[in-house]
């Protein structure tokens, strides 16, 4: 075995918080090497590919904010901008910031333990064998472990298959084709209206409608891309501090307390908006009180009643199953309009079960349907997946899939008791996911690299969350998260989706803003919940 190479950090991913976390830590001096499984950077986009894929979050929010320079000399397009124009800009920054030599591509960390003798990480990759670093950065994704339908037989089906989390790099097209869609979460919904305008036939298998809401998406104005840019700091500031990172009226009405007609205005103001938030944020009680939630979830449906001709087919696209907004809100271009097509046909997963793929295509309960081709839009093992499936050990072998075998456990989703000078950027426990996820990623990076410096500052060489810090984070994200509806959905947000993984409500639902003074706090205070150490083991914290 070749000697490993030696690094003062090293990072594992290469979308946008490996990137950042690199430009950080280059900054401060640090040698650092990022490795990343993909030919490229971009992370969710660049492995995303699939037909309608873009963000939900608007272009101008969705981007860095680290340097001005960069804001002012990129131009998003749209409101809502596509995965090919996210891809370019990511490219871009890599371009521009001269991140390329530092980034390992086309290679999987499978395992990396911790030397207690000489507080290092080993990291070993599949096909660029070990690297040894005094910082272990995990920049590894919330939504990166894609996960296939638990059905039996996919091995011997003969037709193409295609998985939007892994969409590949060759243009898809399915004119003329048979199509099957598994999945109606949003990739699902992005994808299926672009599926059933090339495919001679398609079936959308659905096992849980989602909410969705009309993204209203356009070209940005000239106008309002120079205002925005005017005013970037203001924006950026703003983001900062609000719940979600996305600005915005932050409503202090009670939905219960207030009249329906003026109820149904609010929703109505909220729908044409076309914003991920609106709709929750109209009232302050939705994502609290059954009741208020119940008339913003019937609200939507009265809009899918409203817009699929069918009535057993709308009634069948209306979700009933879990409050709205405790699964993650969809915004669409035309997806209930699809189910008006001749060419579409809804399969109810709930009355139907599939059962097993065939060779020509799928069987369930009812029905065994011919397909040219099947696309698993079918999600992920979100937040833990991509992090239990590297095997970490940590301080005296301690393994962090077994740690984490009853869910999630770590101080401000950034940092493991056990695990020694190793951070994770939107860690689970954080609110990264129920956020504008580039605003937490900046926070966090931020924090990991403020941290580094203040080590280094105070002579420290390792650093370490206590672990009654961790169990009283632990409790407190449980605590925040089971005064609201969230732990009530079947999400990934609860890890349901995936089974035999733990029932736990893994995001602080806390909020950005909240999170962020909290955090701000911590280091304030000496970094407190975390114990640091020189080399030669004096514990000062
Ligand atoms: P990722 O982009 O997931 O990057 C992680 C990288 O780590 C990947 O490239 C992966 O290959 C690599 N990696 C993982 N494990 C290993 C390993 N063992 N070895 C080597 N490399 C590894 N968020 C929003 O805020 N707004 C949106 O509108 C939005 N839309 C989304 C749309 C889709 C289709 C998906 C899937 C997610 C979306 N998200 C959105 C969430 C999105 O994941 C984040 O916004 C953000 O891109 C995450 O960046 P990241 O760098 O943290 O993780
Ligand atoms: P998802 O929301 O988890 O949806 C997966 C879908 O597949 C669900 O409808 C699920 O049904 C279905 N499914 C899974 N396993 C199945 C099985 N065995 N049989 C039948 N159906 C099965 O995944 P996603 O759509 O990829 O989205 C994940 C997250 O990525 C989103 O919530 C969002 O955060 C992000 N994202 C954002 C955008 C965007 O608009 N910017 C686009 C895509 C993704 P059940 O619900 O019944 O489990």
């Amino acid at each position: 075995m070749p000697a490993s190479e030696r690094y003062d950090a090293i990072v594992v991913g290469a979308g946008l918080s490996g990137l950042y976390q690199l430009y950080r830590l280059r900054e401060l001096g640090l040698r650092t090497r990022v490795i990343e499984a993909a030919d490229g950077v971009g992370g969710t986009w660049y492995w995303n590919r699939y037909p309608g894929a873009r963000c939900d979050v608007q272009s101008m929010s969705y981007s860095y904010s680290f340097s001005p320079d960069l804001e002012r000399e990129w131009t998003w397009t749209e409101k809502y901008p596509t995965q090919p124009e996210i891809l370019r800009y990511i490219n871009h920054v890599a371009a521009r910031f001269d991140l390329w030599p530092d980034i390992t591509f086309g290679t999987r960390v499978i395992s990396t333990h911790y030397d207690d003798a000489t507080g290092r990480w080993t990291v070993r990759t599949d096909t660029a064998g070990e690297f040894s670093a005094q910082f272990l950065i995990m920049a590894t994704g919330c939504l990166s472990a894609p996960k296939l339908p638990e059905i039996p037989g996919l091995e011997r089906y003969g037709g193409r298959t295609h998985q939007t989390a892994n969409w590949g790099n060759d243009e898809v097209r399915f004119d003329g084709l048979r199509v099957g869609v598994i999945g109606t979460g949003s990739s699902g919904i992005q994808s299926i209206p672009i599926i059933a305008d090339q495919a001679a036939d398609l079936a959308v298998f659905q096992r849980t409608p989602n909410f969705s809401m009309p993204a209203g998406n356009r070209p940005l104005s000239a106008d309002e891309v120079a205002d925005m840019k005017a005013n970037y700091r203001d924006w950026r500031a703003l983001q900062r501090t609000s719940r979600a990172g996305i600005p915005g009226p932050e409503s202090m009405e009670f939905a219960v307390a207030a009249a329906p007609e003026e109820r149904t205005a609010k929703f109505q103001a909220a729908w044409d908006r076309g914003e991920l938030t609106a709709l929750i944020g109209t009232y302050i009680d939705i994502l609290i009180d059954p009741v208020a939630n119940e008339a913003a979830a019937e609200f939507v449906r009265d809009k899918i009643r409203a817009t699929v001709h069918d009535p057993e087919v709308a009634e069948t696209l209306c979700p009933r199953t879990f409050p709205v907004g405790t699964k993650r809100m969809c915004l669409d271009s035309g997806y209930y309009q699809t189910y008006n097509r001749p060419n579409v046909h809804l399969v109810d997963l709930r009355k139907t079960p599939l059962v097993e793929f065939t060779t020509t295509g799928i069987r369930t309960t009812q029905t065994e349907y011919e397909l040219d081709a099947i696309v698993f839009a079918t999600g992920f093992d979100a937040m833990t997946g991509a992090l239990t499936a590297i095997n970490v050990q940590g301080r005296n072998g301690l393994d962090l899939a077994s740690q984490w075998s009853g869910g999630p456990r770590n101080y401000l989703g950034l940092a493991m008791a056990g695990f020694p000078n190793l951070f994770t950027i939107t860690g689970p426990l954080s609110p990264s996911v129920l956020s504008n996820m580039v605003v937490s990623i900046e926070q966090h990076v931020d924090f990991i690299a403020d941290c580094i410096v203040y080590m280094g500052e105070h002579g420290y060489d390792v650093i370490e969350a206590t672990q009654n810090a961790q169990d009283d984070w632990v409790q407190h994200v449980a605590d925040v998260g089971s005064f609201t509806l969230f732990p009530k959905a079947e999400s990934w947000y609860t890890g349901a989706n995936v089974p035999g993984k733990p029932r736990v409500f893994m995001p602080y639902i806390g909020g950005v803003g909240e999170f962020r003074l909290k955090c701000d706090a911590v280091a304030a205070i000496w970094y407190e919940g975390f114990t640091m150490t020189r080399a030669d083991q004096t514990v000062i914290a």
